[in-house]
């Protein structure tokens, strides 16, 4: 699934053209929203970022809320954007997480330095980020996007309404719309025949917050990547029993031994609560009405490179999609490349081009046996298109630390899941990102 990510010769990078200034919107102000901020600024676009909550960092907010339906069915529910649970540590170590040029390094009263730090450092680094590159300035906070439509001249209608407030709509029009209103929110549910007969009590991780509801339970928990393994470690304090049930496919997988490592039970007692945690949904109620692309099964298409749906290139793009990767790197990459093409100093192909490389991808993706709703994993090449997208827009590729750290972090999880976080090898990657850093001026 990577062939199509041959770097492009260099006319992409067209330096006869002078980059021109647009109106950019961004929707959201979580890590990709941040980083669409700033990209787009450097390149000299006037931006007004619209953020429905009170305050920076989408995800990274946690709260002990959760929402009226813990399935996340009800359309009507009150939506909660974070999915954390409180005693969640980062599974990813903090050199390797951060933005390229800002890392995440713990700073002068650090209060938690630890290599894979509680989910506050990474709000604080993300406040931090906004503090020191100026871009609260640019965010209307606590406003919302409720619609965003694309008007005769190929521009974009944005209509944004403050939270909580009686009045009407405002519509504003842009040049551009950059999308980054994030993909944990929306619950993916299990589709298990004759669940809804069961009488225990069901829950989605998207509301999972601490264990204390699960004491004395027995507890079956559906899913088997990283906040399976956390939520599970976590429950398995409190619960008389926990159960794990993953696919065949994750079954045959060594990561397998991560969640059961510490099970109580053999035994197949009567299920009093359970948890499933099977990922969640793409959604993007504010974009309507989607005749030139679609969200079906967790797949936006078509989209040229996870990014430009070709139709309604560059006006419309997306940052953040892509998933099993190191997010905040990728995500400024990504932002790069966008405010580049928007101010025509990064070429697009044309149309047809976009269009045909999305249908050969979704060939491989078939060959492969890939179903759809893998179309934005893109773990098995994520650093080819990280330095794909920093080659188009005439910036260094990832560091070769970066990829390092990150391949070694996977197998030190499957080594130690009970302790991955706070035992490593590889200490002389964590050397080489310092020398890096240090050259940052830090
Ligand atoms: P979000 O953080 O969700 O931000 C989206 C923003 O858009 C929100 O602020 C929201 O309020 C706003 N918004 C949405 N709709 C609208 C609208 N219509 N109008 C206005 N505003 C809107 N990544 C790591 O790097 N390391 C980790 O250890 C890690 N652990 C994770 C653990 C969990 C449980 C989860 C769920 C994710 C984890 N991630 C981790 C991935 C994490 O989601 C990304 O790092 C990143 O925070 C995603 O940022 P985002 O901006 O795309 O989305």
């Amino acid at each position: 699934m990577s062939s199509s990510l041959i770097p492009r010769p260099p006319p992409s990078l067209s330096s006869r053209h002078q980059p021109t200034p647009r109106s950019v919107a961004v929707i959201g102000a979580g890590a990709a929203g941040l980083a669409a901020a700033r990209e787009l600024r450097r390149e000299g676009h006037a931006v007004v970022v619209f953020e429905r909550a009170a305050g920076i960092g989408g995800t990274w907010v946690y709260t002990p809320a959760v929402e009226s339906d813990p399935l996340g069915l009800d359309p009507e529910r009150h939506v909660i954007q974070s999915s954390l649970y409180s005693s969640l540590r980062t599974n990813l170590p903090r050199e390797s997480m951060g933005f390229l040029d800002y890392p995440f390094v713990a700073r002068q009263k650090c209060e938690d330095s630890r290599r894979f730090p509680g989910h506050r450092e990474v709000l604080r680094y993300l406040e931090d980020f906004a503090r020191d590159f100026d871009l609260y300035g640019m965010i209307r906070f606590e406003t919302e996007v409720v619609r965003v439509e694309m008007d005769g001249d190929r521009r974009w209608a944005v209509r944004s309404k403050e939270v909580d407030k009686d009045g009407g709509d405002e519509e504003e029009v842009y040049d551009g719309v950059v999308v980054c209103n994030g993909h944990f929110t929306e619950p993916r549910i299990a589709d298990i025949p004759g669940i809804d007969a069961w009488p225990g009590q069901q829950l989605h991780s998207h509301n999972y917050r601490v264990p204390d509801p699960f004491i004395d339970q027995v507890v079956l928990l559906i899913g088997s990547s990283a906040s399976a393994v956390d939520i599970s470690r976590d429950i398995a304090g409190f619960a008389k029993e926990v159960h794990v049930a993953t696919s065949p496919l994750h079954r045959l997988k060594a990561h397998m031994k991560m969640v059961l490592w510490y099970s109580k039970t053999e035994a197949q007692p009567m299920l009093t609560s359970l948890c499933i945690v099977r990922g969640t949904s793409i959604i993007f109620l504010f974009l309507k009405p989607r005749v030139l692309w679609t969200v079906d099964d967790n797949c936006v298409g078509p989209l040229y490179k996870h990014i430009f749906p070709p139709k309604l290139a560059p006006g419309l793009s997306f940052i953040g999609l892509p998933w099993k990767v190191i997010p905040f790197p990728l995500c400024e990459l990504q932002s790069k490349w966008v405010a580049g093409v928007l101010s025509g100093r990064v070429a697009l192909p044309t149309q047809i081009e976009m269009m045909e490389d999305n249908k050969a991808f979704h060939l491989e993706m078939e060959v492969n046996g890939w179903p759809k709703r893998y179309t934005h994993n893109i773990g098995k090449y994520q650093f080819d298109y990280d330095d794909w997208l920093a080659t188009e827009c005439g910036y260094p590729v990832l560091e070769e630390w970066r990829k390092l750290m990150y391949l070694e972090c996977g197998k030190n999880r499957i080594a130690r899941p009970e302790s991955y976080r706070d035992e490593w090898n590889d200490d002389h990657l964590v050397a080489q990102a310092w020398k890096d850093f240090k050259k940052l001026s830090l």
